[in-house]
C-alpha cells in the first residue's frame, strides 16, 4: 500500500470514481464534495504541493489545469462558470501532502459569498 492516499488512488489500491485519465494525469470525484461538481485533478506523479510541481514540471502543471477544464466541459460547468483551488501549505486547509487541483462548480461561487 502506497504510503501516500491520492498514490494509492493512482495505483488502485484504493477506489475512487475517476471522471479522466491519462498517461500522467487522473481526475476523480471528492469523497467529501462540497458543490455539485467537486473533482480532484492530479498527476499521477507525487509531488507534495502545487509550487513543487510547478518548479519540477511546469508542462504537467498544464496538463492538469488542461483536464480542470476538459472535466468543467464534461459536467457542463465550463459555461457558468467554476472555481480552481490549489490548497498549498496546513495553514491554508491542506490534508493531503500530494498536489491536486479543486474543481467547483454547478453552484454559485462568487465571492465574497452573498
Ligand atoms: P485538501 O484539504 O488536502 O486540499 O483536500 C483533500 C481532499 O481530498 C478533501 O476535499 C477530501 O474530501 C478529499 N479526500 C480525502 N480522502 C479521500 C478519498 O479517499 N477519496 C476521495 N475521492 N477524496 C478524498
Ligand atoms: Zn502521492
Amino acid at each position: 500500500m502506497a504510503e501516500c492516499l491520492f498514490c494509492a488512488i493512482v495505483a488502485g489500491e484504493i477506489p475512487a470514481t475517476t471522471v479522466l485519465e491519462t498517461d500522467r494525469i487522473l481526475a476523480f470525484r471528492d469523497i467529501s464534495p462540497q458543490a455539485p461538481t467537486h473533482v480532484l485533478v492530479i498527476p499521477k506523479t507525487h509531488y507534495p504541493d502545487v509550487a513543487a510541481l510547478a518548479a519540477a514540471d511546469a508542462a504537467l502543471l498544464g496538463e492538469v489545469i488542461g483536464a480542470v477544464q476538459q472535466v468543467a466541459a464534461a459536467d457542463a460547468v465550463a459555461e457558468t462558470g467554476y472555481r480552481v483551488v490549489f490548497n498549498t501549505g496546513a495553514g491554508a486547509g491542506q490534508i493531503v501532502p500530494h498536489v491536486h487541483a479543486h474543481l467547483l462548480g454547478g453552484r454559485s461561487l462568487t465571492w465574497p459569498p452573498g
